[in-house]
């Protein structure tokens, strides 16, 4: 029999994060390949609804579940101090999580707490004459890498979103069964969670929209892409960069961490297309994207390219458009 998985769920107030999911369908797939049994884990306060609604859905081996008081908030100390003896006591071959901030912050140190190889932010695995290996941007996604976990010790695994969908999950159902979290230790103490101001823009629902990336260069260079955005009747959106330097609101965020979007007409303009934020806008019918480095990643996706100055390009365009619409 092969290696077991476990899949480490991320939830928060009973809610579960999508890309938990998307971790599960990776996990099953994992399992396909290695012979072992999947289970979920679950780790929290009160958090049997959540297990409940993971065991009534999908194919697993069992949904394992942590609750204790403790646990009530992340704490990366709370959540090692049960899983790190939990994965040596019943020897799992592999942990898989969702690829997020959290996750970012807990599994490399899982990862050495086990002794286990950690094969970071995978987008897709394959089973050839290789064996079994994994695909992992590099290089802020203009290669990728493909790696193998060698010798016989556990390895961490965590899954890039939109790499595997959950509508690929084996549906079916699981029992549910309880993981030791008495030794369970926060690292902290969380004095308060506050919101962050809700979403203003629903960028999901645009037909059109033009999106900025670092490339644009500053917030004093957006005039012409708002005249392009105001010709095409468009709304506009950007890549992370734009908005950690507060050239653009939170809510104008595409990606992984930000809005997931499908319009009809997608404007890339100055963005290279790295993986997190692909995953955000690949549901575009056609993409455009305008980018002075004829090799970046983003004109992979594209439909049209044009290699060349977004400076000199948005104003062309804005002409061309309202010619042709007088
Ligand atoms: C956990 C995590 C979550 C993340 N979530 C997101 C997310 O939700 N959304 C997101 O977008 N990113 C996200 N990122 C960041 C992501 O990895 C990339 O860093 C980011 O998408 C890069 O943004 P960019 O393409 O605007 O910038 P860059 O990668 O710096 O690319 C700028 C591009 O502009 C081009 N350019 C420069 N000047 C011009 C010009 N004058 N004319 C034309 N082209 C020009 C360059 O050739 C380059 O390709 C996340 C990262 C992590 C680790």
């Amino acid at each position: 029999m092969g290696a077991n998985v476990w899949v480490i769920v991320q939830h928060r107030e009973g809610k579960l994060h999508k890309m938990s999911w998307e971790a599960i369908a990776a996990g099953q797939a994992l399992a396909s390949v290695t012979g072992g049994q999947v289970s979920a884990v679950v780790l929290g306060s009160g958090v049997g609804p959540v297990a409940e609604e993971i065991a009534g859905r999908t194919a697993l081996e069992s949904v394992r579940v942590a609750d204790h008081e403790a646990l009530a908030h992340y704490t990366p100390g709370g959540y090692l101090s049960v899983l790190a003896p939990a994965v040596e006591a019943e020897q799992v071959g592999w942990v898989v999580l969702p690829h997020t901030y959290q996750t970012v912050d807990y599994a490399p140190r899982l990862a050495q707490r086990v002794g286990a190889a950690i094969v970071p932010e995978v987008v897709e695995m394959e089973n050839g004459d290789d064996g079994l290996v994994w695909r992992r941007p590099i290089l802020n996604g203009k290669l990728q890498a493909r790696v193998r976990v060698t010798g016989d010790r556990p390895a961490v695994v965590t899954v890039q979103s939109g790499a595997w969908s959950a509508d690929d999950l084996a549906e079916g159902s699981a029992s549910v069964s309880e993981l030791d979290a008495s030794g369970a230790v926060p690292d902290r103490e969380i004095l308060g969670v506050e919101e962050a101001a809700g979403e203003q823009v629903d960028l999901s629902s645009a037909p059109i929209i033009v999106a900025v990336g670092r490339g644009v260069g500053g917030p004093d260079k957006m005039g012409p892409i708002q005249q392009l955005a105001e010709a095409l009747g468009a709304e506009i959106g950007a890549s992370r960069p734009v908005i950690d330097n507060d050239w653009l609101p939170r809510d104008r965020q595409i990606g992984s961490s930000g809005q997931t979007v499908a319009p009809k007409l997608y404007l890339a303009l100055g963005i290279s297309g790295a993986i997190q934020h692909l995953v955000g806008m690949k549901g575009s019918q056609t993409v455009v994207a305008v980018n002075k480095d004829a090799s970046a990643p983003i004109f992979g996706l594209a439909d049209y390219g044009i290699v060349g100055d977004l400076h000199e390009i948005v104003p062309e365009l804005v002409k061309a458009i309202e010619e042709a619409g007088e």
